[in-house]
């Protein structure tokens, strides 16, 4: 497992450590371009992270189908689904034109 590590460091331009770093961003599609393209191509040289990557996607989608699921009443389920189906922005608009 170390070694893996200093073989990456030397051989990759991002680490993993950066990688790690980004990853929880990633999985929420919260990067800009440019980590975004360092992001991936590093995932597409590392198999370790590229592996770490997908199972935190898996589980951030798991964790979300469980809260909608089993915490949401069917009521606010619909109108999350109508929420999240609004561009942010005009959703704004509607917010403070109520
Ligand atoms: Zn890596």
């Amino acid at each position: 497992m170390l070694i893996n590590k200093i073989n990456t460091y030397n051989f990759f331009n991002m680490n993993c450590k950066k990688a790690r770093v980004l990853m929880s961003a990633a999985v929420d599609s919260e990067l800009n371009l440019k980590e975004e393209q360092d992001f991936l191509a590093h995932l597409s040289e590392c198999k370790e992270c590229h592996e770490e990557f997908r199972e935190a996607k898996k589980t951030k989608m798991i964790i979300k189908e469980r809260i909608v699921q089993f915490k949401a009443p069917q009521s606010l389920v619909n109108s999350n689904m109508q929420l999240t189906s609004i561009p942010a922005t005009e959703h704004e608009d509607t917010l403070l034109f109520e």
